[in-house]
């Protein structure tokens, strides 16, 4: 089990959620649960995610609009969905403290940095982040402090950036418990594509293409969905406007993990058309290699059934006894 530093000293005496759903939130409770916060305040699109936000006690105030939220704040963490941090970062220019951190929690980097970083006055440091950990929930109230407990969190500093600002943003993700990259916006964009967004992208596609099918009866889809489909639409209730933003502000790096994924997928389609057995053994027998190492690096379980707790009856899973 991954060890969360914890500290009770404050690393920062106001930070400022722009947007307050699951990683906002998140971010909230873990600051808390390290006692490194001296006051949480935010703002978000909507009045009723704000007096959410308020009675959960995520933020102790709570403003209209991001730029009253940015006021006085040492620390500024962009929450919103991707194609939003440009506007956001220009309405809150002016109001942004001489000498604040101004970061951002983003799935695609080389585009935040591309909308954003104009915006940025002197003597305000731009660090952009991304913490690899998240669910398919979204809103206040999915937030909870473990969220980054020994995930990843990637940062993508520019080569000019104040070496002392990275060292405080990586000490403020590792007390929250995190581990902490740093890389390049554009090495980060590709190696997302790969690893979170073109399996978005499949999960999407995979649902709706069983939705769509005439010959097999949308009741047959539910029923038989423990056979793998499940997982699949479980990726596939993320929320669509994060989703949608993420393809749009990462094009090039998904079209190319693309081009290699179908070129692999008719290779395995070639080879169950010809009945090459061996092709599809080696095949599968890789990605389980892949799926150990997973395990071994501590970012999932080997549990069975990805960790779904079951019942002694047979057949009989927890989820299904509480409905
Ligand atoms: P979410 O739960 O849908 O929350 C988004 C928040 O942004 C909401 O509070 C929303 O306010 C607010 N917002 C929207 N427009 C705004 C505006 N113009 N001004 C201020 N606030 C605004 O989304 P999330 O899952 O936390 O994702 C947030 C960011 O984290 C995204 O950029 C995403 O790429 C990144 N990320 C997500 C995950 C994940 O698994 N979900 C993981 C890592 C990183 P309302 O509630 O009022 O609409």
């Amino acid at each position: 089990m991954t060890k969360v530093k914890r500290t009770s000293k404050v690393m920062f005496d106001r930070i400022a959620l722009i947007g307050i759903g699951l990683i906002g939130s998140s971010i909230s409770h873990a600051c808390r649960r390290a006692g490194i916060a001296g006051e949480i305040v935010g703002s978000a699109r909507t009045p009723a995610t704000v007096e959410t936000a308020v009675k959960l006690d995520l933020i102790s105030e709570g403003y209209v609009t991001a730029a009253e939220a940015v006021e006085d704040a040492d620390l500024v963490i962009l929450c919103t969905p991707v194609g939003l941090c440009g506007p956001i970062a220009k309405e809150i220019s002016r109001n942004l403290k001489p000498g604040a951190i101004l970061t951002d929690v983003g799935s695609v980097k080389a585009a935040i940095v591309r909308d954003v970083a104009p915006h940025v006055p002197e003597g305000v440091h731009f660090v952009p982040g991304h913490p690899i950990a998240g669910t398919e929930q979204s809103g206040p109230e999915a937030g909870f402090a473990e969220l980054f407990d020994g995930r990843w969190c990637i940062l993508t500093p520019e080569p000019h950036t104040d070496g002392k600002v990275v060292e405080k943003l990586t000490a403020f993700w590792e007390a929250l418990g995190s581990k902490v990259e740093i890389m390049t916006p554009e090495h980060h964009d590709l190696v997302l594509a790969i690893t979170s967004h073109v399996p978005h992208l499949i999960a999407y596609n995979i649902v709706n293409t069983a939705a769509h099918l005439e010959r097999v009866a949308d009741r047959e889809v539910i029923k038989f969905s423990a056979g793998g489909f499940r997982d699949f639409t479980r990726i596939a209730a993320s929320d669509p406007t994060m989703w949608r933003d993420v393809f749009l502000n990462n094009k090039e790096a998904v079209l190319d993990m693309l081009g290699r994924f179908t070129e692999d997928l008719t290779a395995l389609q070639r080879a169950i058309r010809f009945g090459d057995g061996d092709m599809l053994f080696r095949t599968f027998s890789e990605a389980r290699t892949i799926r150990r190492g997973i395990i071994q690096a501590g970012q999932d379980t080997a549990a069975p059934d990805f960790g779904r707790p079951h019942t002694s009856e047979p057949g009989l899973a927890a989820d299904k006894k509480k409905s």
